[in-house]
This record gives C-alpha cells, structure tokens and sequence, in this order.
C-alpha cells in the first residue's frame, strides 16, 4: 500500500496529463514543489507588503489595450513627493539593503529583488521599478512579478519627454510597463532554467547555483543574469511595438531612449544594450547557464557551446498572466486618487464571498485563529479569522489562491 503523500501525488499527475497541452505555470509549480522540497527555501515576505500595498492584479501585458486601472493612472498628476524617498520605497527596503562595498549599490537578496540604492553617477536601474518574487522562496502565493505603479508612471513620463519625435503619453506607458514586465519575466526565466536543472539532478540549482552566483556579482559588470534580462526586454519591446504597428520613427526613437536609459543602469545592467544583438544574446546565455551549473555543482566549467543542445532551456512559465501585479501603497496619493480603499471586506463578507464566488469550502480548523479552506480543485489555502478588515495583501492573496486569478476588484463586486 502506497503512503497517503504519494496517492495524492500520483493522483496530482495523472490530473496534469491530462491539462499537458495547458502547460499551466502554477500546477508545475506546485509538482516541483511536491516532489523537490528540498530545492525550495519558503519565507515570508516583508510584512508591510501584506499590510500596507494595494495588490492589482494585471492579465495580459502584451495586449495593446490597457486594463480599466491603467487607464485611470496619468502623466498630469502631480507627486506629492517625490518617487524615491523614504515613504515611497519598496516593501523589502530596509532588510536587504546593505550598500556594498564601494559600489553604492543596495545587494538585493535574490535574482529580481528590489533595489533601492545605486551609485550616485547612474540611474536607478529597472528592478528599482519593479521586481521579481522567485518561487523557491515564496512559493505558494506571493511569487510572481509585481510593478510599482507609481514608479511605472515616473518612467513612463521620463522615456516619453526623452523620445524624439515626440510619442503620446499611451504610447509612452505601453512600452515602458511592457520593459519592465519584460525585464522581470527574464528572471522568472532564468529560476525556469535552474529548475530544470533541478529536474535532472534533484540538486539545488537555484539556491546554491543561481542565487548566490548572483548575489556576490550584482553591482558589477559580471552580473550577467542583469544584462541579459536588460537584453531580453529591448528585444522583446522592438518585437512587440513592430506586432503593435508602431510607425518606424516612432518605435526607433523610443528604443534610442530606452536604450540610453539601460546604458545608464549602472554596472552589470547597463551591458544589456550590447548583449541585446543577436548573436551574442545566445552566447551570453549559455554563458550564464554554465556560471550556474558551474557554482552548484562545482564542476569544471566547458564552452558555452554544449548549450545549443539543450533546446528552450530559458523557455520559462507560460502562462504567468495571475502573477503579474501592481502595487500601490495604500497611503499613496494613487491609492486616495483612485479610491483604492474600498477595496476592504471582513471575515464574515469573505466567507459569503469564498462560497458564492468562488465555491470553496472550510476544510478544517487551523493553527490559531485561522481556517485552512479548500478550493473545488482540492488546493488548499489558509484564512484568518480577526475581527475587523482584512489586510489588502492578505486578501489578494486569498483571492489569489481560491479564485484562479480573479482580481480582487472583480471578487468584491460579483
Ligand atoms: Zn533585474
């Protein structure tokens, strides 16, 4: 008789054979969990994401049409302060920002963690803007790529007043959320590749090879995991602004700008702009897969070229769309302009909500005042019974878990 863990599992595949064609990124997430604990380091995120941003949720950023929330967000408000002081930085800022030496620049803690701080004679680079949470450390539900809207708004407008000829502030905002999304989804790309590695050798790639190989580089040129992302954004938006039938002047000075701005991100990021030809972009690439098996596992390195074997080895989650967010601290001018705060439900509002909306049910009481609930699928997620509002975060996390990417704005009014 097979243990009970193994049942589940087994019967955990044969419901993913069945979805093979579907490739959904968050069922392959959850069976690498299952049957690779041990390539996983969970912890929590900072507590001021859960209590102190607004979490939207954004679909499918490569349509050109924007989202009912992005319509709302525009150039002409003015910033009650500005975008970079102390009330408006990041939710990790403050744990994982000892400067390193000499270079001036915050050491994030992971691949795509936020950086608030960078040497005085650059720009803040892209993960200033938005950042990546890798799975390995946050999985089951706050990993994904989240933007910071207002700062989306910030670089939206600069790359907009640096393009010549001019381009509307659409335009501007459409290409410049596409980058940073881009940008992002690289290191989502690159925690696919080590955790294909994992598959065959059911070592830690990622925490042994790709997280410190990338913390002790970062803030210098030989951060290659930064400039191939700087890379794979500028060749992503040229493509996509072509899809979009951007006329050629318009798309030629936008990526002059946003290639000035890459070249000024500071070391590592700012070798995007020369890794974005061609040629080298695949080099670079399997560069980089072997500095990572190279740190894991300690072998010998050999030429990059074995890689051209290994087909798709970036490919990367398909189908990300309920990980990509926005977030807006709740007491930001955006989140009083746009009303965010309506978005509050208590626990009794919440029940009815799970139920009706999304037809889960309790499972079972849980540690302290919480419940642990169970979505129609079987998975299981944790709610917590405190009087009073639920915390944003918390409830788009919720949201997240039961209702299969429904935005927390759609979960309220349904
Ligand atoms: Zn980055």
């Amino acid at each position: 008789m097979l243990p009970q863990a193994v049942l589940t599992s087994l019967a955990s595949e044969s419901r993913l054979q069945t979805k093979t064609e579907l490739r959904m990124a968050i069922d392959h997430v959850y069976s690498h969990h299952e049957h690779l604990p041990k390539t996983f380091d969970l912890r929590q995120p900072p507590p001021s994401l859960e209590s102190d941003y607004y979490i939207i949720e954004i679909g499918n950023i490569e349509k050109e049409e924007l989202s009912p929330f992005e319509q709302k967000l525009s150039p002409d408000d003015r910033l009650d302060a500005p975008l970079f002081d102390e009330g408006y930085r990041h939710p990790f800022a403050g744990r994982d920002e000892a400067p390193m030496e000499n270079a001036g620049i915050g050491r994030p803690e992971f691949p795509g963690g936020p950086v608030s701080q960078w040497p005085a004679n650059y720009r803040p680079p892209a993960d200033a803007y938005a950042f990546y949470m890798p799975y390995h450390l946050y999985y089951p539900h706050w990993w994904g790529i989240y933007l910071i809207a207002e700062r989306v708004i910030e670089l939206a407008q600069e790359l907009r007043d640096a393009t010549r000829p001019k381009i509307t502030w659409d335009e501007a905002f459409r290409a410049t959320r596409l980058y940073l999304f881009k940008h992002e989804y690289f290191h989502q790309k690159a925690e696919t590749f080590s955790a294909k590695l994992e598959v065959t050798h059911r070592e830690r790639m990622y925490l042994e090879g790709q997280l410190p190989f990338y913390v002790r580089t970062f803030g210098t040129d030989n951060c290659i995991e930064e400039a191939l992302a700087e890379a794979y954004a500028i060749r992503e938006v040229e493509r996509i602004l072509r899809n979009w039938k951007w006329r050629a002047p318009a798309r030629n000075a936008y990526m002059k700008a946003l290639k000035h701005f890459v070249s000024q991100s500071g070391p590592g990021y700012q070798l995007g702009v020369e890794y974005a030809d061609q040629d080298l972009f695949g080099l670079k690439q399997a560069t980089f897969a072997e500095e990572i098996r190279h740190e894991a596992l300690g072998m010998q390195k050999m030429p990059p070229g074995i890689w051209d074997m290994f087909n798709n080895a970036f490919r990367g989650v398909g189908t990300i769309k309920s990980r990509v967010n926005y977030i807006v601290h709740a007491n930001s001018w955006l989140s009083e302009r746009l009303g965010l705060q309506v978005q509050r439900i208590d626990y009794q509002g919440l029940k009815r909500k799970l139920k009706k909306v999304c037809r889960c049910e309790i499972d079972r009481n849980g540690k302290g005042s919480h419940e642990i609930w169970r979505t129609p699928r079987g998975q299981t997620f944790p709610v917590p019974r405190h009087p009073g509002d639920l915390k944003p975060g918390t409830l788009s996390s919720i949201v997240k878990q039961a209702c299969d990417g429904m935005s927390v704005y759609d979960f309220l009014h349904s």
